[in-house]
Parts: structure tokens; sequence; C-alpha cells
């Protein structure tokens, strides 16, 4: 059967584990050899213990799992040529032909770059001798799908990444906690929420959890929020509500590019209304704990997608990625999505907000 690996890179998220578990079996059910790789690139550079053959047992009782069992990293060596070089006589070696990448934009650009370089990589390795000429003529191609794993949902051309509804659920647990003693002490909460350069999260809890006000990259707020967030939350008092709830994106910014950051918003509530407030940095909680069944199901469908995509693949097929388009699992050009994805970035980091959420799309 043919050789295909999974591994997974970059930040977890909820929901890998399911991707991997449909790439084994959906890989071992079309008569695959199928391995994991762990430990992201790093593993694929070492070799050894750290590629391993799959069986369908091996993927049992992790679907429930947060993270990734088999490990993600970030690994220096393979931004070079010779430490793919090494990957690349790695995956040959064990006839390995076939690759899915699970991470976010870093990982699937590494992943087509290397699939960019293979043929050198097969002739530098043939020419010293490290490969047979059996090997350099039956291995001489490499197929590559992505899947996006990030709980932030800042990838373009798919409608969700796999992670984001987890993160959601978790803020959403995490906001109603904080309500309830928000509540008895008559107290403004301040809430930092991941998300990088991307709002949604913050967005979306902002609206399910009927926050009062919400800071987003993609939305500078005008010159005066100081004090139309003052006026908002003295509303909301003079009207009754006990509590005041504020969403701070951990990528907000004011209309200059700066940072708004939860300290700032906190020193203007106290020091124009004096309210008791306090702040609370979810951080890595976000990540954790066990993954939505929206979350597993994605996984499931990309993952399987993915393999079926590398078997359907010709040499002249370009590397993809699996994306969620409404309630379809699509393929993609891999790089049209990362340099889209790359796009929205420079508009974002030259402040063209509206250009940058037009790029984006329904995500
Ligand atoms: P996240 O969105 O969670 O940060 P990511 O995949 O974007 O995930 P990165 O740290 O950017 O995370 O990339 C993960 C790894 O992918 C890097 O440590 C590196 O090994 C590899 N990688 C990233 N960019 C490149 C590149 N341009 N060329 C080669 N390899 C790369």
């Amino acid at each position: 059967g043919k050789g295909l690996a999974v591994f997974t890179s970059g930040g977890d998220s909820q929901g890998m584990n399911a991707a991997v578990r449909a790439v084994v079996r959906m890989g071992i059910y079309l008569g695959c050899k199928v391995f994991f790789i762990k430990e992201g690139y790093q593993g694929m550079i070492d070799g050894g213990e750290y590629i391993v053959e799959a069986n369908w047992s091996s993927v049992s009782s992790i679907i429930h799992k947060g993270g990734t069992v088999i490990g993600s990293a970030r690994c220096k060596e393979f931004m070079e040529k010779l430490g793919r070089r090494k990957a690349a006589k790695n995956l040959i070696m064990r006839g390995i032909t076939n690759l899915v990448v699970i991470g976010g934009d870093g990982s699937l650009t590494g992943a087509n770059m290397f699939r960019q370089e293979w043929s050198e990589h097969v002739e530098s390795l043939r020419e010293s001798g490290e490969i047979t000429e059996e090997q350099y003529k039956k291995f001489n191609y490499l197929h590559i799908a992505g899947l996006v794993g990030s709980i932030d949902n800042d990838f373009c051309g798919t409608d969700m990444t796999i992670g984001t509804d987890s993160a959601l659920h978790r803020i959403q647990e995490a906001i109603d906690a904080i309500v309830s003693t928000a509540y008895s002490h008559q107290r403004t909460f301040i809430l930092e929420v991941m998300g990088r350069h991307c709002g949604y999260l913050a967005l979306v809890s902002a609206l399910t959890s009927e926050a009062d006000y919400v800071f987003i990259p993609e939305m500078p707020p005008p010159h005066d929020w100081p004090e139309k967030l003052c006026k908002k939350l003295d509303q909301e008092r003079i009207a009754g509500q006990r509590l005041n709830i504020i969403i701070v994106s951990e990528g907000a910014v004011d209309r200059e590019g700066h940072p708004i950051t939860a300290e700032q918003v906190k020193k203007v509530v106290v020091d124009k209304l004096k309210q008791d407030t306090r702040i609370t940095v979810l951080g890595h909680v976000q990540r954790g704990g066990s993954p939505s069944a929206f979350d597993r199901v994605l996984g499931c469908r990309m993952g399987a997608e993915a393999v079926m995509a590398l078997m359907e693949a010709t040499p002249e097929t370009d590397a993809c990625v699996i994306s969620l388009d409404g309630n379809q699992a699509v393929r993609l050009n891999l790089m049209d999505c990362v340099n889209k994805t790359k796009a929205v970035a420079k508009a974002m980091a030259d402040k063209e907000w509206d250009l940058a959420v037009q790029l984006r799309g329904r995500s």
C-alpha cells in the first residue's frame, strides 16, 4: 500500500485527535501503510522512534481528548533546507509519499515548500548514495493535504478551523461562572480572550454572553472610546443591571494600531466610574479540555477528506487544504489560502481594517 503519514504542528487545538484518528482509519481502510510522526517537523527530522506505524487500535480512545496525543512542536531546523533534506530522507526510508499536516498557516507554508523542493532533495540523496536507485524512482513525488487546527479561526478559506468551537465553549463557561460572582458583588469584569490578530473568539463570546462592550483588532474603536464605554456602562447600571462585562481580544488595537489592553480599560473604568473592576485573563484554559461535538465531527470529516484527496492526487495536483464551506468539506489550493491569510495579516499591519475583513471573507 501507499505510505501515508500524519502529524500535528504549531499550536495545539481541541479536535486535532479526531482528525488524526480519521486519517489513520481512512488510510488503513483504503489500504495504505499509515504512520504517525510525533512532535511535528522535529520528529520528521529526528526520525527513529518519532516515526511509528499506526494500526486501527492505536487511535482508539483519543477522540475525546483535548490537544494532540502525538505531540506538536515548533522546529527551527525545518526552516533550513538542510533540515528538510533530513526529513525527506526519513520519509523515503519508510516509503512515505503522502503527508497530512495539521497545523496553522506556518506549518502549511512549510509543508508546501517541502513539496516544491522534493525533487531536489531526492536528487541530492541519490547523488550522495543515501538512497538507492530503486528508492529514487519509486518515491520521486510527495503529496500534501493540510488541515487547519487553530482555536483562533484565523485562516482564510474555511468557515471554521478545528478547535474554535471548543474554545468558544470554554470561554462561555468561564464567562457564565464570572457573571454569577459579578452579579453578587455588582462588579465590572474585563475578560481578555485569545485570538491573536483575529477577533472572532472575542466577538462571538461577546454576543453569546450579553457583554456590554467588546474590543477586537478588526474594528478599532473611535478615539473617544473611554467616554463612549463609560456612558454605556453607566446606562446599564442606571437601567438596573448589577454587573458589566467587557471583552478584550488579545490583539485589540486603537486607530493608531497601538494595543488596547485589559489594564488600560480597567484604568478608564476605575478612574471615571469608580466601579469595582476586575480583570480575568482566560489564557490557556481556552485551549484545554475536551473537544466539542462540532470539533470532533469537523476533525473526522476533514481527516477523511484529506486522505481521499491524497489518494486521488496525481503528480500535477497542487497541495490542498481541506476547508469547511457551509456544511461541505471541500478541497482548496493550499498556497492560495495561505497567501490570502498573509494578505489579511498585512492589511491589519497597514491599518487597513476594512480590507482585512473583506479579504478574510465569511469566517
Ligand atoms: P499556529 O497558528 O498555532 O502558530 P503555525 O503552524 O502557524 O501554528 P508556526 O510556529 O508558524 O505555527 O509554524 C510551525 C512550524 O512550521 C515551525 O516551527 C516550522 O518548523 C514550520 N514552518 C513555519 N513556517 C515555515 C516556513 N516558511 N518554511 C518552513 N517551515 C516553516
